[in-house]
């Protein structure tokens, strides 16, 4: 039987590298994509390059382009990425590390992607739970977005691909993420969570994206191997 193609989006963090190693176990034959996208944590593509590697996936590709030439966002701007006491609650509302569209644009280059491969199958590491208050992770965007795909490429319009995005975590908390990644066999110390990290690659420790990790691994019970040796 062949098995299903999939096109899974992968930045490097934890949340893409637990999507895909589900969309393995679940038989797909995955494809992964990044995105070079003037990211100011762009040390994750290494990440994503190492645990597409381990993940053993069927192909990995890379797509350069620059958001920061419409910056508006933390992650691609001189804006400074906000820092806090790990031990105080992340911030509520839609913080300055969104980055404009950015889900709208990766799902179309992913949308693209799948369409030459003759893929029919999406998967994507949003959450709408544990997450910053993107709006573009959201549960009504992904069924929006998936209507949309349907009715914009020529495959699903001739009736060769009807396009399905696959949010295995949408409903899951930070702490579900870490267990089902662990029991999938993904190598976390590979993940990188960090908004702004030093050049060497170590996490900052007080951004959104550091304290929704390690609270995710403390409330999971696990160490997190990507913390351990002093990385500051
Ligand atoms: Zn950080």
């Amino acid at each position: 039987m062949n098995k299903q193609r999939a096109v899974g989006l992968l930045s490097g963090g934890p949340d893409s590298a637990a999507t895909l190693a589900i969309a393995l176990r679940e038989g797909y034959d995955v494809h992964a994509l990044s995105f070079d996208y003037g990211q100011r944590h762009r040390i994750e593509l290494n990440r994503a390059a190492q645990i597409a590697r381990l993940l053993g996936v069927a192909s990995h590709k890379v797509i350069v382009f620059d958001l920061r030439a419409i910056g508006g966002s933390a992650l691609t701007s001189d804006i400074a990425v906000p820092k806090a006491d790990p031990a105080a609650p992340v911030g509520v509302g839609i913080p300055v590390t969104y980055v404009p569209a950015r889900n709208t644009i990766f799902l179309s280059l992913a949308l693209a992607y799948a369409e030459t491969l003759g893929a029919a199958h999406i998967f994507i590491g949003v959450n709408a739970l544990d997450y910053s208050g993107y709006p573009d992770c959201r549960p009504e965007y992904i069924a929006a977005y998936e209507r949309m795909a349907n009715l914009a490429i020529k495959e699903a319009v001739e009736g060769r691909l009807a396009i399905r995005i696959h949010t295995p975590l949408i409903g899951m908390t930070k702490k579900e993420i870490i267990q089902s990644g662990a029991r999938l066999g993904v190598d976390f110390s590979m993940t990188l969570s960090c908004y702004d990290p030093a050049p060497n690659g170590a996490p900052c420790g007080q951004c959104d994206s550091c304290r929704l990790r390690a609270r995710g691994f403390e409330e999971a019970g696990l160490n997190d191997p990507a913390s351990q040796g002093g990385s500051r």
